[in-house]
């Protein structure tokens, strides 16, 4: 059990063993908070990248987001053995890709229940914790396949569109508790999982359809996370922030 610094605030981050998630727990640690680190196995960041100088900030706790006992105990545990909860980022996703004509039943209800409504029951199982503090903030990662028609993705378009709305409905209904609501939407972005590809058609296909020619790092969507959760943010609620190297808006 790392010696947590009593002082900092506590943001938790779902999904933050790898990917995007991982960059987020070491840049908000590296900016002073402590993280709570969740995941299904509840081990920390996969590949052992957090610094060590960090590794008394985080905390690594198991959760199930398709549960809202496995949420409510992961945010009970982190108040315990913190004393506060400050911040979440809903991070936490999966992508799944089938023509519409074929999709299953179960493809749809893994991929609406694991990218929206966990991101709905997290910040329900959260608010209790969040409204303790003066103010707070909920970061859902979203995507700017939210407002795109892409083939064979419908049910993950539908998934990130229902988190611009949770993030919208929930910024109206909270800003009076002192809780802002952002969602994050990025563009591309190159991880481990899918480096091979980035390689191959898809990183040429990327290189002539984002006008800046690269697709967005783990680092950068982490940058963003960070500057919203600051203190200073406070009039930002409920808009969803797409960073896509101008993707979506090139012709
Ligand atoms: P990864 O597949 O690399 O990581 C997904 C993370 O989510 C892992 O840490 C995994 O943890 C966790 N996770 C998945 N299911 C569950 C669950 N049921 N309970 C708890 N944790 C879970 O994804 P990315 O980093 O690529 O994506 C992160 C987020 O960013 C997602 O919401 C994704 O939709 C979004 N996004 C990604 C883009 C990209 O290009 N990569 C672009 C736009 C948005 P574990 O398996 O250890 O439990």
């Amino acid at each position: 059990m790392p010696k947590l610094d009593k002082n900092s605030k506590v943001i938790a981050v779902t999904g933050g063993s790898r990917g995007i998630g991982s960059a987020i727990v070491k840049k908000l640690a590296s900016d002073g908070w402590t993280v709570a680190c969740l995941s299904r196995k509840g081990q920390g960041i996969e590949d052992g990248s957090l610094a060590q100088e960090l590794q008394s900030q985080v905390i690594n706790i198991a959760c199930d987001v398709n549960s809202d006992a496995s949420l409510a105990k992961a945010f009970t545990l982190i108040v315990e053995q913190t004393g506060r909860l400050d911040g979440l980022v809903n991070n936490a996703g999966i992508h799944e890709q089938e023509k519409s004509h074929l999709m299953k039943n179960e493809m749809w209800d893994a991929v609406m229940s694991t990218n929206a409504r966990a991101v709905f029951m997290s910040c329900r199982e959260a608010y209790p914790f969040l409204t303790k503090q003066t103010a707070s903030v909920i970061v859902n990662m979203g995507s700017f396949f939210d407002k795109m028609g892409v083939k064979n993705n419908l049910a993950y378009c539908a998934s990130k569109a229902a988190v611009g709305a949770i993030t919208r409905c929930l910024a109206v209904e909270w800003a009076n508790k002192g809780v802002r609501v952002m969602d994050v939407a990025p563009g591309y972005i190159a991880t481990e999982l899918n480096s091979d590809a980035m390689q191959g058609p898809l990183g040429e296909f990327l290189a002539k359809r984002i006008p800046r020619k690269t697709p967005g790092t783990p680092a950068e969507v982490a940058a963003v996370v960070a500057a919203i959760v600051q203190d200073e943010m406070s009039f930002l609620t409920g808009e969803t922030i797409y960073l896509d190297g101008a993707h979506a808006i090139a012709h």
